[in-house]
């Protein structure tokens, strides 16, 4: 077996005396070894990665660094603009990408990827100034002045990009050219807007706030994380004032430890709450993580969509009132729904609870991957959930996902989330191993005394079916936890020596014994279409009903319907459904059949899956019935 114990190597890390209930395996530990995921994994590397290399060239972003280190002398390049200036936060882009090809190369050499990257870490590691200080955007046209406009410059939030990068650098194959210029970053932040300095200040952008715990983290230095914890307390005090959006885009409304709910840009709340985990857990404060979970647990009740999508407004990219969930006019950034997934981790790590577990596969599987196309190379950067027919005629001919965009931010979060999505599958503790996320895998992890490794062998999400075996075990006893997904209604597991039992309504089934190589436990989650109803205060989808199918929301769209019927006419019938093979959209895609109230028939994809044909309606939730109004 290629797992490895001993070398961790996860986005995430708490120290060995931060609070949690689980602790995690990384790349080193968790491999995916076929399926979907696999698939998955497999397009990111060949297809999706160096695109994005060759993207950030033609776009400018690499050019600008060399623009930083004097290596060039034209102009600064930006596909977008923001106050009359070229975008000032692309830098994040390149760390962003790079944060990709160190999970991914951790995973495995690849040549292509490890030439592109030396020239990108190579220009950044030229263009840092000798004080420590790095930003493409300030250094070329900003007059080399740090820290000027912390409102909208994301500095910061670049800053925190990098760090990761090298964070994930430094774990996934100890190359530390990275960590070299990161720390000298923070260093410069430290100096400048840190605990002794005597600026106040905090960046339009979180982000930086869980990098430096990171950054913590992999040095032992404390400076970070006290560092981390100052810029987290500086919000909510004004230092950024109300801006064209209000205080709360840019997290400046109310402290993080007093802010009720969710509010303000999505991205931004949740990248705070992510760092402000992070703290919590190096700190033991309860307090700071309970606010995050009041915040969260509102999010996931009154303002999410049923992709795990959030952020339902254009205007400011942020939280609308609760139950404001419009699925034509939804938002709902895929970088709204990767911090989700982030937070979602930090959280079950923290607390155990699985209810995070659930959100973060319902974002993963729709939320998430719905902002790539199955080819790896076209994107959306919002993702809603319908699409007109009249929209789809106005826009004669464009189709909804792009190769790039002038504000890149999404593209290269898909790579570092996929490159690095073996660590969100399994957690290890005192007990013996967790298995939250389903996925063919192998998975090692220290356990009573000794190593314990698991085969895990499913063909999920297509189906329920989950086979895990037992490599090898250690003299005592352990305990293998598997995750009951919430939507799982008629789940059965068996272990050795045991019958099949019904495990429906728990939240875990666990077997605690002295295991042998060769034992097995199986799980059925029990896969099958289902129909799910909107809370009834969602006005925009009353009347409606969405077609799921085990951890997969599904959608309707045009490309499926015979001549002449529009989407908007479709309305869903007695629920007779049954899964239909759909290898058209796609190999091993499992459609969904619908029976309409006009008695025809229809079938669903997923709705990951949808916009990967020629333009066309979409919907999620379809109305049921006549769908007149009661006389
Ligand atoms: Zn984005």
């Amino acid at each position: 077996m290629a797992v490895d114990t001993g070398r961790v190597a996860a986005p995430v890390e708490p120290t060995s005396h931060g609070q949690g209930v689980f602790r995690p395996l990384g790349l080193g530990d968790v491999r995916i070894t076929g399926g979907f995921w696999a698939d998955r994994q497999r397009v990111n590397r060949e297809r999706t990665i160096p695109h994005g290399y060759a993207q950030l060239e033609a776009a400018g972003t690499l050019h600008n660094f060399r623009l930083a280190a004097d290596l060039a002398t034209s102009g600064y390049r930006a596909l977008g603009m923001m106050f009359d200036g070229p975008f000032p936060f692309l830098d994040s882009d390149v760390y962003k990408w790079l944060e990709a090809t160190g999970w991914e190369l951790g995973r495995g050499w690849d040549d292509g990827i490890g030439t592109s990257t030396d020239e990108a870490i190579d220009l950044i590691t030229r263009a840092q100034r000798d004080d420590g200080y790095l930003n493409t955007f300030v250094q070329v046209l900003g007059g080399g002045r740090p820290y000027t406009d912390l409102l909208w410059g994301h500095e910061l939030y670049c800053f925190g990009h990098l760090i990761q990068a090298a964070v994930a650098w430094h774990r996934a194959l100890g190359d530390d050219r990275l960590l070299g210029v990161a720390t000298r970053v923070a260093a410069h932040v430290d100096a400048a807007l840190g605990p002794g300095s005597d600026r106040r200040g905090i960046d339009g952008h979180p982000e930086i706030e869980m990098a430096l715990v990171e950054l913590y983290r992999v040095t032992g230095e404390e400076r970070w994380l006290r560092l981390a914890s100052h810029l987290l307390e500086g919000r909510g005090r004004g230092l950024l004032g109300e801006g064209r959006y209000g205080a709360a885009y840019w997290q400046d409304h109310a402290p993080v430890r007093s802010a009720p709910t969710v509010a303000g840009h999505a991205v931004r709340q949740l990248y705070l709450d992510a760092g402000a985990v992070d703290v919590a857990v190096e700190l033991g404060d309860d307090e700071l993580l309970d606010a995050v979970l009041r915040r969260r647990r509102d999010m996931v009740a009154t303002r999410s969509y049923l992709t795990g999508g959030v952020g339902s407004r254009h205007r400011d990219e942020a939280f609308g009132d609760p139950y404001e969930l419009p699925p034509d006019r939804a938002y709902a950034e895929t970088c709204a729904a990767i911090a989700s997934v982030m937070l979602s981790w930090r959280l079950l790590l923290a607390t155990g609870d699985p209810a995070h577990a659930d959100t973060l596969e319902r974002t993963i599987f729709n939320g998430v991957l719905g902002g790539v196309g199955l080819d790896g190379v076209s994107y959306s950067y919002e993702n809603p959930l319908q699409r007109r027919t009249h929209r789809v005629a106005e826009e004669d001919g464009v189709t909804e996902r792009s190769p790039w965009f002038p504000c890149a931010c999404c593209p290269p979060n898909l790579m570092r989330t996929f490159a690095s999505y073996a660590a969100y599958l399994a957690t290890t503790d005192d007990g013996g191993v967790t298995i939250h996320q389903y996925a063919s895998s192998e998975i090692a992890a220290p356990a009573g005394g000794g190593v314990l490794r698991l085969k895990v062998a499913t063909e999920y999400p297509w189906s329920g079916q989950v086979a895990v075996t037992v490599d090898e075990a250690p003299d005592a006893p352990v305990r293998v936890s598997l995750r009951i997904p919430e939507w799982s209604t008629a789940a059965n597991a068996s272990g050795p020596g045991e019958a099949p039992r019904d495990v429906s309504g728990r939240r875990t089934a666990a077997w605690t014994r002295q295991w042998q190589a060769g034992e097995r436990i199986e799980l059925d989650l029990g896969v099958v279409p289902r129909v799910t109803a909107p809370d009834r205060r969602v006005d925009a989808v009353r009347g409606c009903v969405a077609i799921e199918r085990g951890p997969l929301v599904y959608c309707l769209e045009a490309a499926d319907l015979s001549g002449g019927v529009e989407l908007e006419d479709i309305r869903v019938g007695q629920p007779l459904i049954a899964d239909t093979k759909r290898d058209d959209v796609a190999p091993s895609v499992i459609g969904v059949h619908v029976a309409t109230s006009s008695n025809h028939e229809v079938n669903a994809i997923p709705y990951f899956a949808w916009a990967n044909r020629l333009p066309g309606a979409m919907r999620v939730w379809v109305p049921t019935g006549d769908g007149e109004a009661p006389a």
